[in-house]
């Protein structure tokens, strides 16, 4: 006798500031999954036949809806980030976000016109693109609600249905999100956001027709590989271990400030926080002193939610990690130039900024993503020796050169293995959404999700081509001569 269906078990979500787990999430199932990716698929020829100008008429009634529950948004997002101006800041890029891609789309997806082909002007090209019907976004914690929308938006607008998962750490807002989108009558079936984990990440993956994912590298690849098995396309976006080259002639006030901010802000747990910090041997010392001087200024807020620098570490196993990659750098040689402790307050993890001297390239905390606020400095000499060092990892996300002469300071970017490189700053990359980049080595794969590519990599193009001459023969194929 088959045993009676049993609904997956709610998960219990732990407040990241008092460490009590005291909510509950309601979980999706395979079965519940694979009804949504039908009921989207069966919207989908609507939606995309409608039109980019009804589709930006939806978006923008979206817009609204979210601004009516933006207070509610910004309190649930703080609740699992345990931080409030961060929040803010979530949802108002993602409705600035929605504002640019409903300008932004009508030019980027300009029809073109019908065209004689230029090595057989007969044949005349009508040039489609196709949207991929339903795509799955994936999503991780650190910054709950952007790094879902940030995909999802420009692939409403290409036309495509989404299933939208978000972090199984982080999922409060989904509530909210839910109610915005319920606001919508026209989105209904359109966007659908899943609860659940990894589990439920499977079972999008294993349904929608396209795949976008940002999250850990071992995730990527198990994600990867089914994609492969599927023959579906899967754009990952994954972790980094940014380097900052600072050269002898930089400006140290402003490339502290910067690096500081990139490093620690949010507390590293950023996917392009500067990670690893190599500055030429002339200022090292001063460099070094400057850096423990701000970083020792930088206060958490453990004490009150609103006041204080820094937030706590959202995802518990991850304080874990950040203190053994610490405990690992001191037992191999490293000195503490300040915190280097994490630490429980009130059941909740924070770890203040942690300058590291003494580091070597075979570190745990110099080879692998820390996504904490620590800044191992680590000197050298000479430019080559510099780009050695800062090739020298199995990431690429992004990185930066702090340097007086802007030639020499893009000479070393053109060499740098990453996708972005930022120049006199840190981790611009999340202030500017127009400039195109891959992620290098393990940190990803396939189209950026930045610039005009961010849209059109939904779309397939479709090629119609048609005969206005005589169709060739099979006499014209005869072999003889
Ligand atoms: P994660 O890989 O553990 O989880 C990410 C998402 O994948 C979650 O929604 C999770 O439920 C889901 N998931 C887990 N296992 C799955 C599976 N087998 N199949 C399908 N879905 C699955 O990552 P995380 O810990 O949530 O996020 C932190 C990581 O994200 C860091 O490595 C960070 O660098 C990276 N990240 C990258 C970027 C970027 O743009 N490159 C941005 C932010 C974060």
């Amino acid at each position: 006798m088959n045993s009676p269906y049993q609904a997956p078990e709610p998960l219990s979500i732990r407040n990241p500031r008092t460490g009590e787990y005291d909510y509950q999430l309601e979980i999706h199932d395979g079965i519940d999954i694979t009804q949504f990716t039908r009921r989207a698929r069966r919207v989908q020829g609507t939606w995309n036949s409608s039109g980019l100008s009804y589709r930006i008429e939806v978006m923008q009634k979206w817009i609204s809806a979210i601004e009516e529950e933006e207070e509610a948004l910004v309190e649930q997002l703080s609740i699992d980030t345990g931080r409030v101006k961060v929040a803010r800041l979530e949802v108002k890029s993602i409705l600035g976000l929605m504002r640019g891609w409903c300008f932004r789309a009508p030019q980027v997806l300009q029809e073109s016109p019908t065209r004689p082909s230029a090595n057989n002007p007969k044949v005349h090209i009508i040039q489609q693109l196709i949207p991929y019907p339903v795509v799955g976004v994936i999503s991780p914690w650190n910054f709950p609600l952007l790094l879902g929308m940030i995909d999802t938006i420009p692939a409403l607008l290409a036309g495509s249905t989404v299933l939208l998962k978000p972090s199984e750490v982080t999922p409060r807002f989904i509530a909210v999100l839910e109610r915005t989108i319920a606001a919508v009558p026209e989105l209904k079936n359109v966007i659908r956001l899943v609860r659940g984990g990894a589990e439920a990440g499977k079972f999008v993956v294993l349904n929608v027709d396209a795949i976008c994912f940002t999250g850990s590298v071992a995730t990527g690849k198990a994600i990867a590989q089914i994609c492969a098995e599927r023959f579906i396309p899967a754009f990952l976006e994954l972790g980094g271990k940014d380097p900052a080259i600072v050269l002898a002639d930089a400006d140290l006030e402003s490339a502290t400030d910067a690096i500081l901010r990139s490093a620690v802000g949010v507390s590293g747990q950023a996917c392009q926080s500067i990670e690893r910090v190599y500055v030429e041997v002339d200022i090292f010392p001063a460099f070094l002193d400057m850096i423990i001087a701000k970083a020792k200024a930088v206060t958490l807020n453990a004490e009150e939610i609103s006041r204080g620098h820094l937030g706590p570490i959202i995802f518990e196993q991850q304080a874990h990690k950040i203190q053994a990659q610490i405990d690992n750098a001191v037992a191999h040689g490293a000195v503490i130039q300040c915190g280097g402790q994490v630490e429980q307050i009130g059941g909740g993890w924070w770890c203040a900024p942690t300058v590291l001297s003494g580091v070597h390239s075979n570190m745990e905390l110099m080879k692998e993503e820390t996504f904490g606020p620590l800044i191992p400095v680590i000197p050298f000499q000479g430019i080559e020796m510099a780009l050695q060092l800062a090739n020298d990892s199995r990431f690429g996300l992004s990185g930066s050169v702090f340097s007086q002469d802007i030639e020499k300071a893009k000479a070393i970017a053109a060499s740098l293995e990453v996708g972005a490189v930022s120049i006199n700053d840190g981790s611009l990359t999340n202030q500017v959404f127009d400039a195109e980049k891959n992620s290098f080595k393990d940190s990803g794969i396939n189209g950026s999700r930045m610039g005009d590519a961010g849209l059109l990599r939904f779309l397939r193009k479709k090629a119609i081509l048609i005969q206005t001459a005589t169709p060739q023969s099979i006499d014209d194929m005869a072999e003889e001569v």
